[in-house]
């Protein structure tokens, strides 16, 4: 991934988010604090996308997920998948790796009360454009909730209201499949929105659309 698929360090594009991630620069130093780059590598057939970075987690840690309550169900669905290596240790330096597939956020900087708003998701959206034309080898794209899904539209030209959202929804365009999750978030999970089989039969949906010889 490059300049085109990855805001800058110090990223100014949302005023918002340039400040939150100042202050936390101030109040969390250990933190990563930067625009959380895209994990994994630009030939997968497979793209995640996520909402945005936890403050206490990927904003933290500097890899998607990693750290969020959220990681923890995706990850251990990518390993049993076969979609990841290794060990999920919660930490960018766990030696994890990712079998075909990358995961990236539709908005790269921590938004405070982890809620970007419209202009954000927008502005952001010329990296998430970017890095899926990066990809050239991507059959499949796992949207996780529906601002993920949404953005992920708009970055492909489609209409929203012929690419609807629901849980274990699937569209096509021409090259790629397009498969949107209730987000794997703390919240969902606890309340029954998402249990962990719906969440492993949408990863095995999207890992077939985008795999299918496997
Ligand atoms: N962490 C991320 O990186 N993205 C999300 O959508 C949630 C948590």
């Amino acid at each position: 991934m490059d300049s085109r698929t990855e805001p800058p360090h110090d990223c100014r594009f949302c005023p918002r988010l340039a400040k939150f991630r100042a202050d936390n620069r101030k109040k969390f130093p250990d933190y990563f604090n930067d625009p959380v780059p895209t994990f994994g590598a630009h030939d997968a057939r497979l793209l995640i996308v996520g909402l945005a970075p936890g403050l206490h987690g990927a904003n933290k840690t500097g890899r998607p997920f990693t750290g969020d309550y959220a990681g923890v169900l995706l990850y251990k669905t990518l390993l049993k998948h076969g979609l990841a290596k290794g060990t999920y240790g919660e930490r960018a330096d766990d030696g994890l790796t990712l079998v075909d597939c990358a995961i990236t956020n539709a908005v790269r900087c921590v938004p405070p009360e982890n809620k970007p708003v419209p202009v954000e998701i927008n502005t952001c959206r010329t990296f998430l454009s970017a890095t899926i034309e990066a990809m050239p080898h991507l059959r499949a794209i796992l949207s996780l909730g529906q601002i993920a899904h949404n953005s992920v539209c708009s970055a492909l030209g489609v209409k929203k209201s012929a690419y609807k959202f629901g849980h274990g929804a699937r569209h096509r365009t021409q090259e790629i499949a397009l498969i949107a999750s209730y987000h794997c978030s703390r919240y969902n999970t606890n309340t029954g929105v998402l249990t962990e089989k719906m969440f492993d039969d949408v990863v095995k949906q999207a890992k077939i659309a985008a795999m299918p010889a496997i």
